[in-house]
């Protein structure tokens, strides 16, 4: 069996990031992410492209959209070095999927499926350690370690004006590209608002079935 290339698409909040990291250490492929790999270059100057922002951390934090050109080049690069994937944040656009088209072929494409209202109250309650970057939640998944419990930070776009901003983003931009890949034979539709483990659990099994 050659090495599996898997997509991941949801909604923010919807779990995407938990479950790609576990898929990643279990089936031994890479954890190609887009948001983590914009938090690392936030400061990136992107002026020469003579857009809204100079940096990708000024649309973070609102809740943008990074331009095409940057997200499509980070992309490019992992995919390229990466024997089997499971890819997370990636594409949110139909022109970026265009992208994706003349990079890949995919074998299964997982769609987490949650409510708003039930992203809303995960990303406004989601705290960061910043030491380890382990997520917590205010009301379902405080540390017990009181040293941790005070370091936690807001991440600037889980604050509430930024969430609506994203989820809108999202079904703007991103839900378009979800129904496309609906006619892909890998395509599967995951109930995201189980708890984590069954949503491993039901993701797991979906795999093992369709890589044979
Ligand atoms: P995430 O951690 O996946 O929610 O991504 C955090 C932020 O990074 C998003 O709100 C966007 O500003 C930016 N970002 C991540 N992936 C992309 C992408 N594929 N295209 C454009 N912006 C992105």
């Amino acid at each position: 069996m050659t090495a599996p290339r898997v997509l991941i698409m949801g909604p923010p909040g919807a779990g995407k990031g938990t479950q790609s990291r576990t898929i990643a250490e279990a089936y031994d492929i890479e954890h190609v992410t887009t948001g983590d790999a914009l938090r690392s270059n936030k400061q990136m100057d992107i002026s020469d492209l003579d857009m809204e922002y100079d940096t990708p951390g000024e649309y973070m934090d609102a809740g943008e959209l990074v331009p095409d050109e940057v997200v499509n080049a980070i992309v490019e690069k992992a995919l390229a070095d990466a024997d089997g994937f499971i890819l997370d944040g990636y594409p949110r656009n139909p022109e970026q999927a265009d992208e994706l088209d003349g990079m890949t072929d995919l074998d299964v494409v997982l769609s987490l499926e949650v409510g708003r209202d039930e992203l809303i109250a995960r990303l406004t309650g989601r705290r960061v350690d910043p030491e380890t970057g382990e997520n917590y939640h205010v009301e379902f998944n405080m540390p017990e370690d009181s040293e941790v419990r005070e370091r936690l930070v807001q991440r600037e776009d889980d604050r509430r004006e930024a969430v609506e901003n994203r989820l809108d983003v999202f079904e703007a931009n991103t839900e378009p590209v979800i129904e496309r890949y609906r006619e892909h034979d890998g395509f599967v539709e995951i109930d995201g608002e189980q708890a984590p483990a069954d949503v491993w659990q039901t993701i797991q099994d979906e795999l093992d079935e369709r890589l044979g």
